[in-house]
């Protein structure tokens, strides 16, 4: 696997990181979206790296996207602004959207003016994502919505929010339709606070009374939303691998130094055999995870179906940094146990990775769909 190592843009990122932290953290303790963070990454091209430049866009390619995801990766509540952006909003709307859509939404969106959402979960439609209950009725040349949605990463901070809404219940998951949906057309949000993690990053509820929307902002055609849906989460399972790898990485750096400077029996704790074994399996889980993750990758980038691969990725990944983050507080110690030291968010922020874009359980069932042939679900589709 020949893979571009894109220096340039992880030093950008690291420069970038240098000044972010503190600004991060004061906005992780008041439990605040870090919009001075937000609009600094629109301004170094970081919420458009793979949009075309036409487009506003960096014009990178997707293997820049995960070198930014992974120097990222660390800080959750940063990564997950890159990832929403660009794998749950920008890639349905490059992959789907008409040459009007792409207009009207790209440009904003990869230069950050703009943040977009991607609306799927309801309260009673979780991993069973195709028994959703929002409803789009047809009304002339609009469509007008009513329903609910939960636990939507972007909701209070975003102007445009791909929703996914039932059209015609009676076709079940080919029922279903992608609506570009625009802040102004009457969306309402509130905020969902005390998360265990990703305290800066914004969620919340998405509320559709009657909202009205034209014709036009169907993404990928009346019925084709299920599709949307599935394909922009096999990326979202991609950037979430490689998000994990960034905080095993960070994980492990600060577990490295702190093992060489903290010292008990009359030596640096390093020097213990059982601690070597903590960084040994750390080093393992982040490295196999990284590989499952560019592998992923690198089938995607050859056009081919990569679903299983990045639910592959997306497991082992999400699994590992929970692993990787419970032995990094393991080395600090009693010190590990309090947020002074970062390795007590990084074990907060792994524990969402196993969650969303699909349970740890869910992906055990793609993948064994994938090998059996059997869908063992039970219900309607998965998240
Ligand atoms: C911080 C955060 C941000 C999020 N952001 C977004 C977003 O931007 N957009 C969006 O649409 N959604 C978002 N989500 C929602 C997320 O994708 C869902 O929480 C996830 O899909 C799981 O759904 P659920 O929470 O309803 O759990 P449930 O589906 O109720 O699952 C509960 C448990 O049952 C298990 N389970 C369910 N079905 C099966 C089965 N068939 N076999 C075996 N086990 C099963 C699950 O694995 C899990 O362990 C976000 C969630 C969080 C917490």
């Amino acid at each position: 696997m020949a893979i571009p190592e894109h220096k340039e843009i992880r030093e950008l990122a690291r420069r970038f990181l240098e000044e972010a932290r503190p600004v991060l953290a004061a906005h992780e303790e008041k439990e605040a979206f870090p919009w001075p963070l937000a609009q600094k990454m629109g301004d170094l091209g970081f919420l458009g790296v793979f949009a075309p430049e036409e487009l506003g866009g960096a014009g990178l390619d997707f293997w820049a996207y995960v070198a930014l995801l992974e120097e990222l990766g660390g800080y959750a509540s940063l990564r997950s602004i890159l990832s929403v952006q660009q794998s749950l909003v920008l890639t349905p709307l490059l992959t789907f959207g008409t040459e009007g859509q792409k207009r009207r939404y790209v440009p904003r969106l990869a230069r950050g003016e703009i943040l977009g959402a991607y609306a799927l979960t309801e309260p009673e439609a979780g991993s069973d994502a195709g028994s959703l209950r929002t409803r789009a009725y047809r009304n002339g040349d609009h469509y007008v919505l009513e329903g609910q949605k939960t636990f939507i990463s972007h909701a209070n901070v975003a102007e445009v929010f791909l929703v996914f809404a039932k059209t015609d219940p009676e076709r079940g998951n080919r029922g279903i339709t992608a609506f570009l949906v625009e802040r102004e057309d009457g969306v309402r949000t509130t905020p969902l606070k005390g998360k265990l993690g990703l305290r800066a990053a914004d969620t919340g509820m998405v509320f559709l009374e009657g909202v009205r929307v034209p014709r036009d902002r169907v993404l990928g055609g009346e019925g084709e939303g299920f599709k949307v849906a599935l394909a922009t989460l096999d990326t979202g399972r991609v950037s979430l691998a490689a998000g994990a790898v960034g905080l095993m990485q960070r994980a492990l750096g600060l577990s490295l130094r702190y093992a060489q400077e903290r010292r008990q029996f009359g030596r640096p704790i390093a020097a213990f055999q059982l601690v070597q074994a903590h960084l040994a399996e750390m080093k393992l889980d982040l490295e196999a995870s990284r590989l499952l993750t560019y592998q992923a990758v690198a089938k995607k980038l050859q056009g081919e179906r990569y679903t299983l691969e990045a639910s592959m990725a997306k497991l082992f990944a999400s699994e590992a940094a929970n692993r990787v983050a419970y032995r990094a507080v393991q080395i600090h110690g009693g010190y590990g146990f309090f947020e002074e030291y970062e390795v007590a968010r990084l074990y907060r922020d792994a524990r969402i990775l196993t969650l969303y874009e699909g349970t740890s359980e869910i992906q055990k069932l793609v993948i064994g769909a994938h090998l059996t042939g059997i869908r063992a679900f039970g219900g309607h589709g998965e998240a």
